[in-house]
């Protein structure tokens, strides 16, 4: 991920920053993230000027040819006012590579509940996909639905990890047909429509022996595995599941 300085120049000398205007600014970071243009990390600081400062998938995320309606309608206000100016900060070294493939066989859809990237990976290349480069889900402009599901399937991770509740949360991210699948699996299918390629939904897996393929959990038919960069997964390829493989 790259780090992003956007510092916000007047054009009207000795302009007040009112809570009006603080909250369009929050609303423009909000916008760019239920795009996928940024990622989890940003703020609002006051330097000299206002400086918007946030993370991004890739160099050039924050171009406008990527923006929603909602990032053009915020972009187009504070336009009216300030010269918004992009720096690059530079890069995360600790941080994945986005997909950059020209071509793509299949997706996974998985978070976990540190993750603050995309929740869709490359089966080609292992690394993630960046939203706005992804066909909008069906009846929407933004990729809010993936974003409010990131953050259920993030809390409950949490709660199963922190092993507060393990039966309830763990059930939600294990079960085809928990809640948090089911809205998963339905937001995985949307995006996949306007692809051409299938998006597979990756459930937890608890046991398993070694070397042996897993059994669908929805039809009960022998998984196939297949490559995901580095690593291997079982997919189903009706019911457009997956699971780590043994
Ligand atoms: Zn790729
Ligand atoms: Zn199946």
């Amino acid at each position: 991920m790259f780090y992003k300085r956007i510092e916000l120049r007047p054009k009207i000398q000795g302009i007040q920053i009112d809570s009006q205007m603080q909250k369009l600014f929050w609303h423009f970071l909000y916008a760019l993230d239920c795009n996928g243009q940024i990622l989890k990390y940003y703020k609002v600081i006051q330097e000299e000027n206002v400086v918007l400062y946030a993370t991004a998938p890739k160099e050039d995320s924050l171009d406008e040819k990527y923006d929603s309606v909602y990032v053009r309608e915020d972009r187009e206000k504070i336009s009216e006012l300030f010269s918004i100016c992009v720096k690059d900060c530079g890069k995360d070294l600790g941080s994945n590579e986005y997909c950059e493939c020209e071509k793509r066989g299949a997706m996974e859809m998985r978070t976990f509940f540190q993750d603050a990237d995309s929740p869709f990976t490359c089966c080609d290349c292992g690394n993630p996909v960046a939203l706005y480069e992804l066909p909008k889900p069906r009846g929407a402009e933004d990729f809010l639905c993936v974003r409010l599901w990131r953050q259920d399937y993030c809390a409950i991770d949490l709660l199963w990890g922190n092993s507060f509740d393990d039966r309830y949360a763990g059930r939600q991210c294990t079960e085809p047909d928990s809640p948090l699948s089911r809205q998963g699996r339905i937001i995985a299918q949307y995006v996949a429509d306007g692809l051409g390629y299938p998006v597979y939904y990756h459930l937890v897996c608890g046991s398993g022996e070694e070397g042996q393929t897993h059994a669908c959990p929805v039809c009960g038919q022998k998984m196939r595995r297949r490559k995901m960069g580095e690593n291997e997964i079982d997919v189903c390829d009706e019911c457009k599941l997956s699971y780590d493989a043994n």
